[in-house]
């Protein structure tokens, strides 16, 4: 035994004995331990089964992440200067594992001997698709090339590192360089108190008379939205979206030539791989089939939502013209009028709201609407160790009385706590010689605490966080897969991980479950019809123009990886971007950009996050969770026979099936779009 908290947890973590100086020591070791043991593994078999190499693997892995989620979550919630050392501290260490892992050549050849004996078709599902999954990554991490093509992979791999983090760095440093200093307050009409307020502030913190503005997104966002001020509003659009461009304002950041190569880096790589393109590569590891059906998809969503958004922005410019007398409509004027036109249709007051929606009547709300789906009984246990006096622990127990999963709650905002919300698993489902270890999730959300003595009040836009991060602790918690790396939301492919938590949102809008949640904190008086009927109506204000919106960016996303062109390029043309954005864009947007406009040299999320050839996954997604409610709004919402098939054929599978099939054995068919474009008001 040592001392060492993190390596004597048995259960919970114990959360108030950790120390940030046990976190090195205690991955250092159980590192060390996870080598030797693979090796031992490897070394000790001669033919290789489910019993002495994936079963044991999958325990190795799960030790180290039960060790981790922890730290990882406290470095999160309650970040400290120590705690933060010892989790970038260990970052590496942890990278260089999986990627030694990923590249074992002997665990490879292991894997595919065990594909191929006859004990695999004896194998459940869940364990064929641990196995499948595992050869699956190992191959697209380059290990089955030759020599001199495994080495070209990696050399990919490192460029592609420094090229996506200088793309990045450009766009910050040119984020950062533009400022604006205001002497006349007349400047910032319009604007609310609290982003004047920041105007101020930000000019004090340096040293300025004044107000300051800058291309940060709380600063930038509120002027488009509400500055009275035309040419600043112009101003500050032109400065966003030429960020890190030519049309910049410094060229040392331009970040035209990263993005040329990082497309024929990308497509090189996956050439190498046996794929035809990047987005071929991507699709692999998603649910999507092929690059037609995600192509199709979005072409279809285009053909449904255009005409509406198309309806919507000659509103936006009728209303600009009647109101305001302005006729010829700028980019820079959209978001203002969008604003005013909401303003004028469907003015609602968060303040009017938040008093209906307290805590624990939320609460109530939410555990009340997963009991009449599944059964299940969710209540609050006390005395639990945890990171924050604030935090809340629960269990959900099942018709039978069988524990199911327990989950933290973290709610408000605080210091030294990562702003937004999400979930986490703590604690995956495992079962080992019978015994059961229960899935635990972190749901974290950034809330307004209670103020004196009321209780905390939120918004509606809050009480859908909630059941939207409620919606994967689900999927984490009620799963019956036995083995971590399929079991709750493990291996569930990334265009498929959001169903269970949009699917949760649509109760935050059905009457007869908010009659439940939503009274009054002080009288008890339910949400008066009036404002719910406000609620409602302006929910889906301006559906159509979002919705070609994203499309435009899926399109255009999708379009660069699959046409890139090898020979093209050569020859000196690049990568065809802006060509094919302004093809997506003449097909798809209502709202025309202006020619300065360089929207990609600003779009991180495919040059330098991981949506590459994945930006649809959002649509996808919502097309999934809006067509598995129809089947509630069919049966009725609260419909238990539906609640049953949701349950037993999604939350509890996991990973252990491919996401098509488990929706076509829950809704009987296929996903269609017709869902989504009804609850958008676009049908
Ligand atoms: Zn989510």
């Amino acid at each position: 035994m040592t001392n060492n908290a993190l390596l004597n947890m048995t259960g919970l973590p114990p959360f108030s004995k950790i120390d940030p100086s046990d976190v090195v020591p205690a991955m250092d070791q159980i590192l060390t331990e996870s080598r030797d043991q693979v090796k031992r593994l490897l070394d000790e078999a001669v033919t290789y089964n489910w019993d002495n190499l994936v079963m044991p693997l999958e325990l190795i892995e799960e030790r180290i992440s039960r060790i981790w989620s922890p730290v990882s979550h406290m470095n999160s919630v309650i970040n400290s200067d120590d705690l933060r050392e010892a989790y970038n501290a260990c970052l590496p260490k942890l990278s260089e594992y999986s990627t030694e892992m990923g590249q074992n050549q002997k665990l490879f050849n292991a894997f595919k001997q065990i594909a191929q004996s006859d004990e695999f078709l004896l194998l459940n599902e869940g364990q064929k698709k641990i196995i499948n999954n595992a050869i699956r990554d190992f191959r697209l991490s380059g290990v089955e090339l030759a020599n001199e093509e495994q080495a070209r992979y990696k050399d990919i791999m490192q460029q592609l590192s420094r090229l996506t983090s200088q793309y990045e760095q450009n766009l910050l440093d040119a984020t950062n360089d533009w400022k604006k200093e205001i002497h006349d307050k007349s400047l910032l009409n319009g604007l609310p108190e609290s982003s004047k307020g920041l105007a101020k502030q930000m000019a004090e913190n340096e040293k300025k008379d004044g107000w300051l503005l800058s291309l940060e997104f709380p600063s930038y966002y509120p002027v488009m939205l509400y500055a009275d001020n035309r040419a600043l509003r112009e101003e500050m659009h032109k400065a966003y979206s030429t960020r890190a461009s030519d049309q910049g304002s410094n060229r040392d950041w331009d970040n035209s030539p990263l993005m040329d190569e990082i497309l024929a880096l990308r497509h090189e790589a996956a050439n190498l791989l046996g794929f035809k393109n990047y987005a071929e590569r991507s699709l692999a590891t998603k649910m999507a089939a092929n690059t037609e059906q995600v192509l199709g998809f979005l072409n279809e969503l285009v053909e449904k939502s255009l005409p509406v958004a198309k309806k919507e922005y000659a509103e936006l410019q009728a209303f600009a013209k009647k109101e305001y007398g302005v006729s010829d409509l700028e980019a820079w004027d959209v978001p203002y009028f969008s604003e005013k036109l909401r303003e004028h249709t469907y003015a609602i007051s968060q303040e009017e709201i938040k008093p209906y929606f307290p805590e624990n009547n939320v609460l109530d709300g939410l555990f009340s609407v997963v009991n009449r789906l599944y059964g299940l009984q969710i209540s609050e246990l006390n005395n639990i160790d945890t990171w924050h006096k604030d935090v809340r622990f629960f269990e959900i127990r099942d018709e039978h009385n069988e524990l199911r999963g327990q989950f933290f709650l973290d709610l408000y905002a605080r210091q030294n706590k990562r702003g937004g919300a999400w979930m986490d698993d703590c604690l995956t489902r495992l079962v080992v010689d019978d015994q059961v270890q229960a899935p635990v999730a972190y749901l974290t959300c950034n809330f307004s605490p209670p103020i004196g003595d009321a209780p905390a009040l939120f918004t509606h836009t809050e009480v859908i966080t909630m059941f939207h991060e409620f919606g994967h602790g689900l999927h984490h918690m009620l799963t019956k897969i036995d083995y971590p790396s399929v079991s709750g939301i493990s291996g569930v492919p990334w265009d498929a991980v959001e169903l269970p938590s949009q699917f949760m949102e649509n109760w935050c809008w059905e009457k007869s479950a908010l009659d439940n949640m939503a009274k009054h904190y002080e009288t008890g008086e339910p949400l008066p019809d009036a404002l719910y009927n406000k609620m409602m109506a302006a929910k889906n204000f301006q559906a159509g123009m979002q919705m070609v919106r994203q499309l435009e960016f899926s399109i255009f996303d999708f379009r660069i990886h699959v046409e890139f062109d090898k020979a093209v390029y050569e020859n000196g043309k690049g990568a065809r971007i802006y060509e094919i954005l302004n093809q997506v864009r003449d097909k798809v947007a209502v709202v025309k950009a202006p020619e300065f406009n360089r929207f990609a040299h600003g779009f991180s999320h495919i040059f330098a996050g991981g949506y590459a050839a994945g930006y649809y996954s959002y649509k996808w997604a919502e097309v999934l969770s809006a067509d598995a409610f129809s089947l509630f709004e069919e049966e009725g919402v609260f419909d238990q026979s539906a609640g049953k098939r949701f349950l037993e054929n999604i939350l509890e599978k996991g990973g252990s099936k491919e996401p098509m099939e488990l929706f076509k054995a829950f809704r009987g068919r296929e996903p269609k779009i017709d869902a989504l474009l009804r609850h958008s008001g676009i049908a």
